[in-house]
């Protein structure tokens, strides 16, 4: 098992196991600070945040002084133009307080509209070839979780990584990207290696996903006990028994299409209502412990799960069926309860 693989033509080696900011948002600058030193302390030598992920970024920023050189330090955004994504850049070198950043992705390319105007002229990638030229950035990456989308990304050739969602219940990357990531020779980044918190015993997953062909896993932590648990499984890996393979087919097969995977196929709703963010703002709230944040998250949603008439248009575009009115119906109770 190697414990560092070669992150695609980036031609960086990355310890297996990274870091995921979005968790680190429910602790404190302090504990933060203490967690990183002790990922960078365990050889974890890679670390993934968003724009999105509010004070995720600074904390890191923080966190980094006088360590900043140990690390591969990845960020995103959502911005699809030229002009956003250029003020995103500064804001994110701002918040990381960093002079460059290794890898900067567009995050969440959901729709062909989107993919457009990221590649489009004036779109969002010639923000990130200008700051790549001016050496603020060292390398491009894509992120998403359709895949015909991501392989239209991939396929530009301007990508050195690409980042997807994969676990024991969302295995479609097997069947496309990763073959084609291969192909390309790009670094393949694993995001919700746990599917936001699913499995009840994550640590077989992890294992599951270190013995496949990937470049590293970027599995929130905060804590340092996971921090140490994470690393563990790296440091002396077992592939899994056929029992534990039983376990973990049984459970997905449980899960079965009770999980939204966040593809966005189910948009636009008449009504205007936001199914997927709304189900993952509830996944904050149940499987994140970010109640309160999650709680304010969806008060400021313009349009509510309450608005939902139950035309179920949105269960028709669904590609894993989901009961999406029912889930709605639960979402809404949960977050205003
Ligand atoms: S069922 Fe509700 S959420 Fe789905 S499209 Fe119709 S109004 Fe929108
Ligand atoms: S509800 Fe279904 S279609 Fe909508 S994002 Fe989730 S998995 Fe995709």
């Amino acid at each position: 098992m190697e414990k560092y693989r070669i992150l695609g033509k980036t031609g960086w080696k990355v310890y297996g196991m990274g870091f995921g900011g979005i968790p680190i948002q429910r602790v404190s600058y302090e504990e933060a600070e203490k967690i990183i030193a002790a990922a960078i302390d365990k050889g974890i030598n890679f670390i993934d945040t968003a724009r999105g992920y509010t004070d995720s970024e600074s904390k890191i920023g923080k966190a980094l002084k006088g360590k900043r050189s140990k690390v591969l330090l990845a960020t995103k955004s959502m911005a699809r133009t030229y002009q956003e994504m250029k003020n995103e850049i500064e804001t994110s070198l701002n918040n990381l307080d960093t002079d460059y950043i290794d890898l900067y992705q567009c995050h969440n390319v959901g729709t062909s509209k989107a993919m457009e105007q990221i590649l489009g002229p004036r779109g969002a990638l010639e923000a990130l070839f200008e700051a790549k030229e001016a050496g603020k950035i060292r390398e491009l990456g894509i992120t998403g979780h359709k895949a015909e989308l991501v392989i239209k990304g991939m396929e530009t050739g301007e990508f050195a990584t690409v980042q997807i969602p994969y676990n024991f219940i969302e295995r479609s990357p097997e069947k496309q990207v990763i073959p084609l990531a291969h192909k390309l020779n790009m670094g393949i980044i694993v995001m919700k290696p746990l599917g936001g918190g699913i499995f009840s015993k994550p640590e077989l997953v992890l294992r599951f996903l270190l013995g496949q062909d990937v470049s590293v896993l970027i599995p929130g932590m905060d804590s340092i006990k996971q921090v140490e648990q994470n690393t563990e499984l790296l440091e002396n890996h077992q592939f899994l028994l056929p029992a534990e393979l039983d376990y973990l087919q049984k459970e997905a097969r449980e899960v079965g299409d009770h999980f939204c995977r966040r593809c966005e196929y189910c948009k636009p709703c008449p009504q205007g209502v936001d199914v997927t963010n709304t189900l993952l703002i509830q996944g904050y709230y149940e499987r994140y412990n970010l109640k309160e944040w999650a709680k304010a998250r969806y008060e400021s949603l313009a349009v509510k799960a309450d608005a939902c008439i139950e035309c179920g248009v949105c269960e028709e575009r669904c590609p894993y069926s989901l009961p999406i009115r029912e889930m709605l119906k639960k979402a809404h109770k949960v977050l205003l309860g």
